[in-house]
């Protein structure tokens, strides 16, 4: 089987991950999201174990000195990390790995797997950025305002990555991750048919 292929979406907070990334799952087969774990507290609606595994500084600590992490990285003043156990997960599911994750993060699992899919969303522009963020309406005032400072910083690295997509018509946004899921997909299936001989 062949091992999971790590498809990377990153973005500025708002910039659109969990709404495309919803409508990818529901249209790509054999995706496997990765729960990463993080020391921020829950929002409304989310759930232990679903969207995060929400856990305190001291056992994160725990978790970094052990060694459980792929990547892991300070974001808006947290701490999150993806756990060795996700990409295990993957292997025993043969299903390939969605990490949402910062652009810190992505710049490890890049390192580490070059062979990795790397995908940022970028918002069409720092206003629509902002109007989204305060329409959904699950930040304080102060947590908005770290992370639109923290968006400047983190569209600059846009061009880390191998591919950039402008999140202005959800529709396009969604036709193109998925397109460059299958482009990833096809080209491994190539590799592997190559290597065999
Ligand atoms: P992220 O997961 O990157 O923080 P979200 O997916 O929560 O971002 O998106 C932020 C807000 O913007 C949400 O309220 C979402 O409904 C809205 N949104 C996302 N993509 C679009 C789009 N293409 N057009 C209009 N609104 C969008
Ligand atoms: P949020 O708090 O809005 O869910 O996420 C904030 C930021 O943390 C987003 O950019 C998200 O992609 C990033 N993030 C979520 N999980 C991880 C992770 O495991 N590792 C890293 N490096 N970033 C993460």
């Amino acid at each position: 089987m062949s091992e999971p292929l790590l498809i990377i979406i990153a973005a500025p907070s708002g910039g659109g991950k969990s709404t495309v990334l919803k409508r990818v799952f529901a249209e790509v087969p054999d995706l496997l999201f990765s729960i990463s774990h993080t020391t921020r507290a829950p929002r409304q609606g989310e759930q232990n174990g679903r969207e995060y595994f929400f856990v305190d500084p001291a056992a994160m600590r725990e978790l970094i000195d052990k060694d459980a992490f792929l990547e892991w990285a300070e974001v808006h003043g947290r701490v999150y990390g993806t756990s060795r156990a996700e990409l295990d997960r993957a292997r025993s599911a043969g299903k390939d790995l969605v990490l949402d994750i910062d652009v810190q993060g992505a710049a490890q699992i890049v390192k580490a797997h070059p062979q990795a899919l790397s995908i940022f969303l970028k918002p069409p522009s720092e206003e629509v950025l902002r109007s989204r963020l305060m329409a959904r309406g699950s930040e304080s005032e102060e947590s908005l305002a770290i992370r639109l400072r923290n968006a400047r910083g983190e569209i600059e690295r846009a061009p880390e990555f191998q591919h950039v997509v402008v999140n202005d018509r959800l529709d396009d946004a969604v036709n193109e991750v998925k397109r460059l899921i299958v482009e990833a997909r096809l080209t491994r299936r190539e590799g592997e048919l190559l290597s065999r001989g």
